[in-house]
């Protein structure tokens, strides 16, 4: 689904070159769900953006679901991203004078869905998260877990093929974390594709795989055989 190759982005600091992707190759399929772990600094979130269809590489290629994007227009991958990617944040990002069920559209509303359908399969994914009782609520007077399932519920929207989510539980307490990232596994487990930006080694291992960024440039790339399935946990908690 997502390969990059060679992907290299730098900035010009005065006369310097700044390298912050310095050659990434990454290949992700789809179903996988890839953490990316690294210190702070190290590129994540400029990885991020690069798959996200956000920001373009200085060099090297990428192609999304088959279609090779270095070449297109902003118009053309505003359009690909619109119809392919959720966003997961840190700071959830909702609209501070939207409503949840209104924020929840949004993304429909950029992919050119009638009002009547938008309104229905906003409310069909409030309910899907647990908040099908909050849609008329403005942002601020929600928790921040019931925000970042109104951020979930608005990435899913569309029913993109990947999620992107960088440091999605950062903001939140331990408890409303741990919550936040069982949703995002049983996202996986219903099929859906997710690349997680994390500097914390104890969410990482949620993930199938684990990507680890140094200074731009991939420095491990493990497949987690420790992540726990519903099984094996329910094993561990029988013996
Ligand atoms: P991380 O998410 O791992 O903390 P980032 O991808 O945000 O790392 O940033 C990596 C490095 O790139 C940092 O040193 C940051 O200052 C630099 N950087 C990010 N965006 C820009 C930009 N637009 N211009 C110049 N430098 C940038
Ligand atoms: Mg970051």
């Amino acid at each position: 689904m997502i390969e990059l190759n060679e992907v290299t982005k730098s900035y010009a600091r005065g006369a310097e070159e700044l390298q912050i992707l310095r050659g990434i190759t990454l290949h992700i399929a789809e179903g996988d769900f890839v953490a990316i772990i690294g210190p702070s600094g190290s590129g994540k979130s400029t990885l991020m953006n690069t798959i996200g269809l956000l920001d373009s590489p200085t060099s090297g290629s990428y192609t999304l679901d088959g279609v090779a994007t270095e070449k297109m227009s902003d118009n053309g991958l505003a359009e690909l991203r619109n119809r392919k990617i959720g966003f997961i944040f840190q700071q959830f990002n909702l609209l501070p004078r939207l409503t949840a069920t209104e924020n929840v559209e949004l993304p429909m509303i950029y992919a050119g869905i009638p009002a009547k359908q938008r309104r229905e399969q906003a409310q069909r994914m409030l309910e899907k998260l647990g908040m099908g009782e909050r849609g008329h609520h403005k942002p601020s007077e929600l928790s921040g877990g019931q925000q970042q399932r109104v951020a979930i519920a608005r990435a899913l929207a569309i029913s993109p093929s990947l999620i992107l989510a960088d440091e999605p539980t950062g903001a939140l307490d331990s408890k409303t974390g741990i919550e936040v990232l069982e949703l995002i596994k049983e996202l996986n487990q219903q099929g859906n594709t997710i690349v997680l930006i994390t500097h914390d080694h104890h969410i990482a291992v949620n993930a199938k795989r684990v990507v680890t960024l140094r200074d731009g440039e991939i420095i491990s790339d493990l497949r987690n055989e420790m992540q726990l399935t519903p099984e094996r946990k329910l094993e561990g908690a029988l013996s």
